[in-house]
């Protein structure tokens, strides 16, 4: 695969830094074997110089390999000793990639390879084998001066103690700069300790570092209060990593200072002469709460606690699989551990979902900790559920949902139960695609406005979107929030971000989450500064009328206006959960409302025989997330930006096969700063940052939309073939495309197995389209129109039959579906037509109309093309009759559609259909 990191040295050129350091070490590997071959050759030397140079400047963010490496391999440089240069860069580069300086402790000596000896004195674990002690390090900032830095390095390395839970080494830099530098590039951090008094600017040497700063930080501001640098840095760095532990040494009264605002960010405040070991026990403790797993933690426990079982589950411990002389392959293929681990008990500390006091209580606080939620509640049968819960907890019958027609249809069945009434709105269609995007943050506006203008603004509950979408278009959720919020200052925003968990622990995505833009404007509702910018904003748009505040950028009163946001995300689908462990995410600022409705809900919809390991696994996939987020969802990003990259710029496969670029997917009028691609060349990264806080929509990058109609392929096909010949699975196909998603399992040896498939079939094509007959050419141009040019039209939502509508005039369009849904379970209130049969068109043009009597949702693309309720028109069954795909939910090919006899529906109206 084609190394972009080749094209571009710079630092400012690349997403992911750290990655960038890994590739130019395995790079400097491959100079120094060719150096050491040919010991004369100065070219090579002076490649290797070049290049440690390089490497060199920035080695001062990491502990490993450290300035004793660093200073041996520039000598064997400087000496002209090319064996010694070669084995010290191998010896580095191999430390990095197989990450053995976390173990052996002479991965850190210069001297000869030596028998390593791994500096684990780590407690056995509980099933008996040895569990490697966690290594990461920790980031001092100090105005002292680097010729003290090692001495202060081995005195912390003094204090460790075999009974220590982890493991650390320490980074030194003496500025800002270095600091929010050593942040970005160095995953390991998982500490920060800040001695006041440091300086700003960095004294190393990086051409590039301001560009790549101005990322995270705005550019230097003029001047400082004394000691304020640290709190500034503290804030700086907490944005960036949440997750990321801060201590704060300083001078001044450190009582007075742990009181005050700006010590949010820092965890503990120490007098600077106090007691290392205290520094050195907190710096432990801290990263001790991240790796708590109090579930987890307790059934491990419990499996190896002898216990009599006369309780419901007959496999807990085993008894009923060992013994059997018919089932004891199951024993054999899960293991001991899972029956072991299994039981019906709520005792032992096992605590219940349903009424957690203990663990579980515990879990739910780290999990809003880790996710940046104000409360968070565990899900064991999927987003499925969770999203019934919050449609149920915060909907009552009657209640107006204004909500994406394309989300998932727990949503739709969620309002089926609550008897809330869904006010469909559209997301753009991407015709060509065959699929939709997201909905116009306009369009959702007018839906408010319309009922405004009809009076049932006060029945609008909630405003229930899909972010990021199943196709990668992102929200921007702080603005739609605030927009809405100035029409309806208590509106609850549900975000379907099933996902999207992942995104929390990327910066970049951060910004785009609803737990991430309920704390921006949270914020910025309670600045003095919004309170001006509000009160002249007012006055300015005091006469406009409804019309215009449509396309006005409207803000809500900062007295009045509430944070309501919800979020739900399908952990199992981007963290390392086991399938369907989900969460929902709350900051309410009302949910002192919502609590009691919130308990019933998750009782109504909560086995109260709840998944044991399942559990478990959640607060697994918090602690990783915590704990090395920052690092899996770079790479993952920084993989798909590749794959992106290489496959579109490969001038064979780019011929057959293209990953739609966020130009091609996001129409010019949502991405308000015109950015076509991600970074450079397309642009720099700075933009693409600065796009991503601004514009109406955003593409994620790792949900990659492969396009194969020109390959002559449409989804299925291709993703069959991905399959059968190459072993690669992918997410979802659609007509012409398949979903390709990077995840924080996926590494770039990944990714080189899709680019070769992808190369492979691009020769077979190539070399069958040169052989072929003029008659193959033309079928096979024609199969690729069919895919690429002859695309259905997206069918929007038409309405609902008047009898399901209050007012039949009015200009929103929401409706009772729930009575509809109910009528169809009468079969003599329903009658079926053939899609195929005259007497479809026959009613299409003159009557009576055919009114849905359930959900059809086909698969792909996934979304209702009919709900209960609905009147069916034209469009919908052109769409229909072209939809190539097999699997139809809701319709049955032999029967037809299922529809609400007219006979029935001839006397309703809305006082009939509560
Ligand atoms: C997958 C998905 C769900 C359902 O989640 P499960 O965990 O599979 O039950 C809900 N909403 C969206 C947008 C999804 O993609």
């Amino acid at each position: 695969m084609k190394d972009p990191a080749n094209a571009s040295h710079h630092l400012a050129n690349v997403y992911a830094g750290a990655i960038f350091r890994e590739d130019q070490w395995r790079r400097l590997n491959a100079y120094a074997r060719g150096w050491a071959e040919m010991p004369d050759s100065a070219e090579l030397r002076a490649k290797c110089r070049t290049l440690s140079g390089d490497i060199a400047r920035m080695e001062h963010c990491w502990a490993y390999p450290g300035p004793r490496l660093i200073e041996a391999i520039r000598e064997s440089l400087e000496a002209g000793d090319a064996a010694t240069f070669a084995r010290l860069v191998r010896k580095v580069s191999d430390a990095l990639l197989s990450s053995d300086f976390r173990r052996e402790e002479s991965a850190w000596e210069a001297g000869a390879e030596t028998e390593g000896r791994v500096l684990d004195f780590a407690p056995p674990s509980l099933d008996g084998g040895p569990v490697q002690r966690p290594y990461f390090e920790v980031l001092i900032v100090t105005p002292s001066e680097p010729a003290q830095w090692q001495r202060a390095k081995d005195e912390m390395r003094r204090l460790r103690r075999p009974d220590d839970a982890f493991d650390y080494a320490v980074v030194h830099v003496g500025s800002f700069e270095d600091a929010v530098l050593a942040v970005m590039l160095n995953t390991d951090i998982q500490a920060v300790v800040l001695y006041d008094g440091f300086g700003y600017a960095t004294r190393h040497d990086i051409p590039d570092l301001h560009e790549y700063l101005v990322r995270t930080i705005p550019p230097k501001a003029d001047t400082f209060e004394p000691g304020a640098l640290s709190t500034r840095l503290a804030k700086t760095i907490a944005s960036f990593r949440p997750e990321i532990d801060i201590y704060l040494l300083s001078d001044r009264a450190p009582e007075r200072l742990a009181a005050s605002d700006e010590m949010a960010s820092i965890r503990r405040v120490f007098h600077h002469v106090e007691e290392p070991m205290e520094l050195h026990l907190s710096i432990l403790d801290g990263v001790k709460d991240r790796f708590e797993t109090p579930y987890f933690d307790n059934l491990k426990k419990y499996a190896t606690r002898p216990i009599g079982t006369f309780h419901a589950l007959p496999i807990a411990r085993g008894k009923s699989v060992f013994n059997s002389n018919w089932i004891r392959d199951m024993g054999q293929f899960y293991g001991t551990n899972i029956l072991f681990a299994e039981s019906s008990a709520t005792t032992g500390g096992l605590d219940s979902l349903l009424e957690p006091t203990g663990n579980i209580k515990k879990m739910n606080e780290a999990t809003a900790r880790a996710f940046g939620a104000k409360r968070a509640y565990l899900g064991t049968n999927g987003t499925s559920t969770s999203n019934k819960i919050v449609v149920q907890a915060i909907c009552k019958p009657g209640d107006i949902v204004i909500v994406d027609r394309n989300c998932h249809k727990s949503h739709h069945y969620g309002f089926v139960l609550t008897g809330a009434q869904p006010y469909y709105v559209e997301a753009f269609p991407l015709v060509q695609y065959s699929m939709y995007g997201a909905v116009p943050l306009r369009t959702i506006k007018k839906a408010l406005l319309d009922c405004k203008a009809e009076g049932t603004l006060a029945r609008v509950k909630v405003i229930d979107l899909t972010n990021c979408t199943f196709d990668g278009h992102m929200y921007n959720p702080r603005r739609v929030m605030e927009e809405c919020l100035g029409i309806k200052p208590d509106l609850v925003f549900l975000w379907d971000e099933a996902w999207f968990g992942f995104a929390r622990f990327s910066p970049l995505h951060r910004k785009r989450t609803a737990m991430g833009a309920a704390a921006a404007l949270a914020e910025r509702y309670g600045s003095a500064e919004y309170r001006e910018e509000y009160k002249a904003w007012k006055e300015k748009t005091a006469n406009l009328d409804d019309a215009a505040l449509l396309d006005t950028r409207l803000m809500p009163d900062p007295d009045k206006v509430r944070i309501r946001a919800y979020q739900t995300n399908s952990t199992h689908k981007s963290m390392s959960a086991f399938r369907q462990g989900s969460m929902m995410l709350v900051w309410d600022d009302d949910f002192h409302q919502v609590e009691g409705p919130f308990e019933e809900a998750f009782f109504a919809h909560t086995s109260t025989s709840p998944n044991l390991q399942l559990i478990a696994s959640l607060d697994l996939a918090r602690r990783q997330m915590e704990l090395e987020g920052y690092a899996l969802t770079l790479r993952m990003t920084e993989i798909a930006l590749r794959l992106r990259n290489t496959i579109n710029n490969h001038p064979l496969i780019s011929k057959y096969f293209r990953i739609a670029t966020p130009g091609e997917m996001i129409p010019a009028e949502f991405r308000e700063s015109g950015i076509e691609d991600y970074g450079p060349p397309n642009g720099s990264w700075v933009d693409l940052i600065a796009s991503w806080d601004n514009d109406e929509f955003a593409l994620d990058p790792t949900r990659i939309t492969l396009l194969c109609g020109s390959a002559g392929f449409d989804g299925t096909q291709f993703k069959g073939m991905l399959s059968d010949r190459f072993d690669i699975q992918v997410n979802k196909t659609s007509r012409n495309s398949v979903l390709v998603q990077t995840n924080i399992n996926n590494t770039h040896s990944d990714a080189a197995l899709l680019v070769k498939a992808l190369a492979d079939l691009s020769r077979d094509i190539e070399a069958k389209q040169k052989n072929d007959t003029t008659s193959g050419r033309e079928q096979f141009a024609a199969r690729v129109k069919s895919l690429v040019t002859d695309v259905p039209d997206l069918p929007n939502f038409s309405r609902f039959h008047d009898g399901f509508r209050d007012n039949a005039k009015a200009r929103s369009n929401e409706g009772h579906m729930r009575p509809a849904f109910f009528m169809a379970y009468d079969e003599d209130n329903c009658e079926f037509v053939r899609l195929a049969s005259e007497e479809v068109d026959k009613r299409l043009k003159d009557g009576p109309e055919m009114v849905s009597a359930n959900f059809v949702i086909p698969y792909p693309p996934g979304f209702p093309i009919m709900v209960p309720g609905q009147v069916i028109t034209a469009d919908t069954v052109t769409y229909m009759r072209k939809l190539d795909v097999k699997e139809i939910h809701g319709y049955h090919a032999a029967q037809g559609l299922k529809l609400i006899k007219p006979s029935v529906l001839e006397n309703r109206n809305a006082t009939s259909t509560r």
